[in-house]
C-alpha cells in the first residue's frame, strides 16, 4: 500500500542530512547535503528500459547540494520529449545513479533506489501515466502528462507535505 504524503506535519518523517547513496560495487558514492526539491515517478518507456522495472523514481536535487566520489561515466541521450540529458553511472559496475538535462546543469535527478535508505523517497507526483503499465499507476499520487507537469507547483507541494529535513 502506497501512502501519499500526509498533510499533518506531525505525520511527516524527519530525514537527517546528509543522505548517502551509491552503486552496487561501492566504487561510486554520493552525498546529498540539503533537502531535495521533489520526488516523482516516471512511467515513460525509456524509464522502464533504463530501470528494468515498471517506472523510475526520481529525486530532483540542486547539483550544488550533491558531492559525487569516484568518476562516474557520463552517457548522453535524448528523452521522449526531445531533451538532451546526461546520465551518470558507475564505471566499474554500471549502476545508473544520477542524471541531468544538458540545458539545466544546476539540477540533477537522483535514482531513488540508489540511496542507502530510500524509505523517505515517497513520490508526490507521477508522469507519463498514459504509458504506465496498468497495474503500476500509484494510488493516491497526483498524475500528470509530460506537457502538463507543473514542476513549480509540485516543488511547493513537496515542501508543504513531504518529509522534513534536518542537518545533523
Ligand atoms: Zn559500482
Ligand atoms: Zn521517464
Amino acid at each position: 500500500m502506497v501512502h501519499p504524503p500526509s498533510e499533518n506535519p506531525m505525520d511527516r518523517p524527519t530525514v537527517r542530512l546528509p543522505q548517502h547513496g551509491g552503486c552496487l560495487c561501492g566504487v561510486t558514492r554520493y552525498r546529498l547535503d540539503a533537502a531535495p526539491l521533489l520526488v516523482y515517478a516516471c512511467h515513460c518507456h525509456d524509464c522502464r528500459i533504463r530501470s528494468g522495472s515498471a517506472f523510475s523514481l526520481s529525486i530532483l536535487v540542486r547539483t550544488a547540494d550533491l558531492t559525487v566520489s569516484g568518476s562516474p561515466k557520463a552517457t548522453r541521450r535524448t528523452t521522449p520529449k526531445g531533451r538532451e540529458v546526461e546520465d551518470n553511472s558507475c564505471p566499474a559496475c554500471g549502476t545508473y545513479m544520477l542524471g541531468h538535462a544538458v540545458a539545466t546543469p544546476d539540477y540533477a535527478s537522483l535514482r531513488a533506489g540508489t540511496l542507502d535508505d530510500a524509505s523517505w523517497a515517497i513520490p508526490i507526483a507521477q508522469t507519463w501515466v498514459s504509458s504506465a503499465l496498468p497495474w503500476a499507476v500509484i494510488p493516491g499520487v497526483a498524475k500528470f502528462e509530460p506537457g502538463s507537469f507543473d514542476f513549480a507547483k509540485m516543488i511547493d507541494a513537496w515542501r508543504a507535505t513531504g518529509p522534513t529535513f534536518e542537518k545533523a
